[in-house]
């Protein structure tokens, strides 16, 4: 397994709209071993394959908590359907976004219909902050980070803030 380099704004590729998976072989099982490799190595608790520049529909998502076993779940071809009335609002962050946490509101609920690992159509219902979870990098696969919700206003100034961030970390360690 490879840690692979998680891109971050403003690089253009993450407006990429992602490709479906048409035929799940060895490339597609190994990104994501690398995807679950890189999200832990980052660490964060889910990944969406255009962050590490690959523009294809496959997630990656880990919320168990620091004292419970890892459980990484995988979604290929990802879709949400059946999006509740009812939103919540949950902070925010993106490691492709560093530095930046924004309270964001979605459905607190939804279905994801995907494609496991053998091919086989699967379908949860998400609540909560897995709910979030799953919006935010489907959200990805669409070319959008969660700053995109945000007024214009607001998300200049969270990509400012958080190229700026990386700058000031990169003189500290100079
Ligand atoms: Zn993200």
């Amino acid at each position: 397994m490879t840690i692979r380099e998680i891109i971050t704004v403003p690089n253009p590729l993450l407006k990429t709209i992602s490709e479906p998976v048409k035929v799940i072989d060895d490339e597609v099982l190994s990104l994501i071993d690398d995807m679950i490799e890189t999200m832990y190595a980052a660490p964060g608790i889910g990944l969406a394959a255009i962050q590490v520049g690959v523009p294809k529909r496959i997630l990656v998502i880990d919320i168990a908590r620091e004292d419970e076993a890892r459980n990484p779940l995988s979604f290929i071809n990802p879709e949400i359907i059946d999006p509740s009335e009812i939103l919540n609002s949950f902070e925010e962050g993106c490691l492709s976004v560093p530095g930046v946490f924004e309270e964001i509101e979605r459905p607190d609920e939804c279905t994801v219909k995907y494609l496991d690992k053998d091919g086989v159509e699967q379908s949860v219902r998400c609540k909560g902050m897995l709910a979030t979870v799953i919006q935010h990098e489907m959200d990805h696969l669409n070319g959008v980070v969660f700053v995109d919700h945000l007024s214009k206003l607001k998300r200049d100034r969270a990509i400012k803030k958080s190229i700026k961030s990386r700058t000031s970390e990169k003189n500290n360690n100079e």
